[in-house]
């Protein structure tokens, strides 16, 4: 799909790409998406885009992920959920973590539906809405996560409130939903058991809420009863793993849509027993190459990942990271190997071109691949390759 001649943005030649690139294939984001939503079917996708969708460019992903099936958005705050809108994106959004003063009656003119996870922003969005502004909302219910669910204690309360606004004209209760804990299998059947009586506590108050949601990547992918109406896949739909028990991508049928690459800065060669960057916590036990890397912690290449054993994909094949990862520069040990200045490296990608994965980089540095593709800097120039034009295809010249 990247030769389609409507691609959003054509890559340039290597020789001509931007000095520090993470180049986001649009494509394997509408796969990655398909491939789930027909595993979870007929539940639901509901894409999760928060966070510039974990760093790969929210507006983008988007489209990505509604041409490959998703249904519904998914975002942290209102302002995510208001560039979407902005872009002219017209799917349903929800949007569940909020500003103690953040502005409802602006989220409502937008159409945004809203996660409400207490009484007080139950009063507050429905204080924002009148009838001709009603407000789609998701009530968030905690089921052992214990961050911002209504917990259980407040539920009949919430529900019999939300039940009488319902009545009133003034909410609509779209969706009841909860979030794992991705704790163990015992977490996870305790948090469905006080899912169904979040449901049944909403049932008893004459709510009939058509999305019920719960379960994120991993939940989605493994539990078919953790599907219920929809699912919110975040990291499977940018083709990384939710496993942290060693599942890959490549067993999930997932592609990373995100490549990182770059071009050597420099290369030297060193005799045995030379220190190489801060900390001298390498040393050449042999005569070798190195090559400089120029990506470092501020492009969010991790520091941890010093002396981890992450490697890269240059010259053809897979080469160890040595030494402390700096601010702007790291070094890979090439040995023998003909390496130059200017040629490509490819720090993670898809794990079928050769090049290690997010989720290698996450392993050697202690993190998960979440936080790997969300944490690129602005360095970093964002190019996409694949994917399909927002509208009908542009004019052609003299047509
Ligand atoms: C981030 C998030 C998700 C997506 O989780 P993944 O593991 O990336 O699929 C789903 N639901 C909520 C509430 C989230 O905050």
């Amino acid at each position: 799909m990247s030769t389609d001649p409507r691609s959003v943005a054509p890559a340039p030649d290597a020789a001509r790409r931007p000095f520090r690139e993470a180049i986001i294939d649009l494509d394997a984001i509408e796969r990655n998406v398909r491939t789930l939503a027909d595993r979870v079917a007929p539940a639901e996708v509901m894409a999760v885009v928060k966070a510039n969708a974990y760093g790969h460019g929210a507006v983008e992903a988007a489209r990505a992920a509604l041409a490959g099936g998703a249904t519904r958005l998914g975002v942290a705050d209102l302002d995510e959920a208001l560039e979407l809108r902005a872009a002219g994106i017209e799917a349903p959004i929800l949007a569940w973590l909020h500003d103690p003063v953040a502005d409802f009656a602006h989220a409502l003119d937008a159409e945004v539906e809203i996660g409400v996870s207490s009484l007080e922003q139950l009063e507050r969005v429905a204080s924002a809405a009148d009838s001709a502004r009603v407000a789609r909302v998701h009530l968030k219910v905690d089921t052992g996560l214990s961050r911002n669910g209504i917990p259980e204690a407040g539920w009949s309360m919430a529900v019999a409130r939300a039940a009488g606004l319902e009545r009133a004209g003034r909410i609509y209760v779209v969706g009841i939903f909860s979030h794992f804990a991705n704790t163990s299998r015992d977490v996870d059947e305790a948090q469905l058991a006080v899912f169904e009586r979040a449901l049944a506590a909403a049932a008893d108050a004459g709510l009939r809420p058509s999305t019920r949601h719960l379960a994120s990547s991993e939940q989605a992918i493994r539990d078919p009863r953790a599907r219920y109406d929809a699912v919110r896949i975040g990291i499977g739909m940018y083709g990384l793993t939710p496993f942290g028990d060693g599942t890959t991508c490549t067993d999930l049928g997932l592609t990373p849509a995100m490549t990182l690459r770059t071009r050597v800065a420099t290369v030297r060669r060193v005799a045995p027993g030379t220190g190489a960057s801060y900390g001298h916590i390498w040393h050449a036990d042999r005569a070798t190459t190195l090559a400089l890397v120029p990506l470092g912690y501020a492009d969010g290449i991790p520091r941890h990942a010093s002396g981890g054993g992450a490697e890269v994909l240059l010259a053809g094949a897979r080469r160890p990271v040595v030494g402390r990862v700096a601010m702007d520069q790291f070094i890979v040990d090439v040995g023998d190997a003909a390496v130059d200045a200017g040629d490509e490296v490819v720090v993670f990608g898809d794990p079928a071109t050769g090049a290690p994965t997010a989720d290698e980089w996450a392993e050697a540095s202690g993190t998960i691949g979440y936080e790997i593709v969300t944490r690129i800097g602005p360095r970093v120039t964002r190019s996409y390759v694949g994917g399909r034009p927002p509208g009908p295809p542009p004019a052609r010249d003299g047509a």
